[in-house]
């Protein structure tokens, strides 16, 4: 459009707002110069009748305010096909400064087990189209029940280019879960793949810059447009391996890692297409919540951040005993969390309980023969509350309940057993870690701690891999399916995808078995 035009609306809108307070105006429709959708749009959090649908406008995505300067009415249409010939729902949302001018609507009403179309329009542009998944009528389950989820985690946005996304948005999975570290708050670093544009995030104007820089990417959008999204957090969307109100350092004050925890958790929530409650302040977002998939598999995401004790003996890995790591009363979830899932589990009649869980659960034992070796940022640095977790599974839903896990950058197949102390302990569950997006850059076949020796101290490691991708898990009535794709590098764009390796836990039979 002309610059001419948009300066003639601005004035017939001063004159139509004339008289009515500045931070009160609505500008309906105005013409923003540059695609205010850069973006992309999203769907997440779907119900059996409902499903957020997000964007967020910001012409000058690597600007305060992503260039907004207004508040600007946004329709949005939710149609049964691609070219909205049938249009089921539409509205109007007003995007504010005071968040970021993210759009969320929670759109209601809807089919289940339905498929859906959905975009956001401004007179001058329509953003791109988005599909929305439901979840099939609770409860409902048949022997061609089928859940297809792909999860992934870890996209450090320097470290190379998100092409995994763009062969995950081919896999035609009804869900996507992300289990953190969905941006990183570092500071940038020369010679790397891209460049931040900020220093380390560290001011909601930071974090808010720091999102949109990441979710600029073509790939990442693409997987955004393709299906419904399930998002957790890890440490790296505040502070790196915090913990509670402990920053990575220990140096900062509980005050100031509170005022940080709020900016960060507020940015998150702008930037995501989540439906959690309100809260008196953002530092105390609560965003564990469960999902239903007909009666095939019921999803439970956890924070397991914001509520933990922190580290013991300074974090890292260590030998253990060490000093309060085996204090009883230490905790990876918080007693509401550990409640609210324990709970859950016992009640749940859905086929399967999956955990959207962030750092690895099955301990990995780093020293060979006598002695142990822990990561202190793992449950294995939490055994008490490990243990609690452990118990609950065997108790209430064995080998029925799979934990999908990220944060450590490599691929991992795990046995869950029903304690950790003996190996003889029954097989109760299955985890699969998925490697990451992009962090540790190309990656290789194998860690460098897997071992001959490290894998007989770990007979419940089945597998383990550290290229880069993410995991296809499909969910039937009687089995589950993990497939772990990987990319050869990212460093460069277009890699081809593979599948590195697959494998099947049959419901109600103990461990997990190679395809
Ligand atoms: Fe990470
Ligand atoms: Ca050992």
């Amino acid at each position: 459009m002309k610059r001419r035009d948009f300066l003639a609306d601005l004035a017939r809108l001063s004159v139509l707002y004339a008289g009515i307070p500045n931070g009160w105006r609505v500008i309906t429709y105005p013409r923003l110069i540059d695609d205010p959708f850069t973006l992309g749009v999203a769907s997440g959090d779907p119900t059996d009748t409902s499903a957020v649908i997000w964007t967020r406008l910001a012409p000058k995505p690597l600007d305060p305010d992503g260039g907004m300067t207004a508040r600007t009415a946004v329709t949005w249409e939710v149609a049964g096909d691609e070219k909205f010939t049938s249009i089921v729902k539409t509205g109007r949302y007003t995007a504010g400064p005071e968040l970021g001018y993210s759009v969320h609507v929670d759109v209601t009403g809807l089919e289940p087990g339905w498929e859906y179309f959905y975009r956001f329009k401004l007179p001058d542009v329509t953003s791109p189209v988005g599909r929305l998944r439901t979840a099939p009528v609770p409860g409902a389950l048949n022997p061609r029940s089928r859940l297809k989820v792909a999860f992934a985690s870890c996209q450090q946005f320097e470290e190379g280019y998100f092409t995994a996304f763009d062969h995950m948005a081919r896999e035609g999975a009804d869900l996507i879960a992300h289990l953190g570290d969905y941006i990183y708050e570092y500071g940038g670093v020369e010679n790397r793949v891209r460049r931040y544009a900020t220093r380390e995030v560290r001011s909601i104007d930071d974090y808010r810059i720091r999102y949109a820089q990441t979710k600029g990417d073509p790939s990442l959008k693409a997987a955004h447009a393709a299906t419904s999204w399930i998002v957790t957090w890890d440490d790296h969307e505040v502070d790196n391996n915090y913990a509670g109100l402990s920053g990575e350092n220990n140096m900062e004050s509980d005050e100031q890692m509170r005022a940080r925890r709020a900016m960060a958790y507020q940015a998150w929530w702008e930037h995501q297409p989540v439906r959690v409650p309100r809260v008196r302040s953002w530092a105390d977002l609560n965003i564990t919540r469960s999902f239903e998939w007909g009666g095939l598999a019921s999803l439970w995401v956890l924070d397991t951040r914001q509520y933990r004790s922190n580290q013991a003996c300074d974090d890292g890995n260590k030998d253990v005993p060490c000093g309060n790591w085996d204090d009883p009363s230490r905790t990876m979830m918080g007693d509401a969390q550990e409640r609210w899932l324990f709970d859950g589990l016992a009640k749940s009649r859905n086929h399967w309980q999956v955990l959207a869980n962030q750092v690895r659960i099955a301990p990995f034992d780093e020293t060979p023969g006598e002695g142990r070796r822990f990561s202190m940022d793992q449950w294995s640095g939490y055994p008490h509350a490990l243990e609690r977790l452990s118990r609950a599974i065997a108790d209430r839903a064995p080998n029925r309940t799979v934990a999908i896990t990220g944060d450590i950058h490599s691929n991992w197949v795990n046995e869950l057993r029903a304690r950790n102390d003996r190996p003889d302990a029954p097989v109760v569950g299955a985890e699969f870690v998925g490697t990451s997006i992009t962090s540790g850059g190309d990656g290789r076949d194998e860690a460098t701690n897997w071992t001959d020796k490290t894998r007989a101290e770990n007979p419940h490691c089945k597998w383990q891999n550290s290229r880069r991708g993410y995991v296809l898990c499909e969910f039937s009535a009687d089995d589950c399916r993990a497939d772990y794709r990987t990319v050869p590098f990212v460093t460069k764009p277009g890699a081809p995808i593979q599948t590195a390796s697959s494998w099947r836990v049959v419901r109600g039979r103990p461990g997990i078995v190679k395809i």
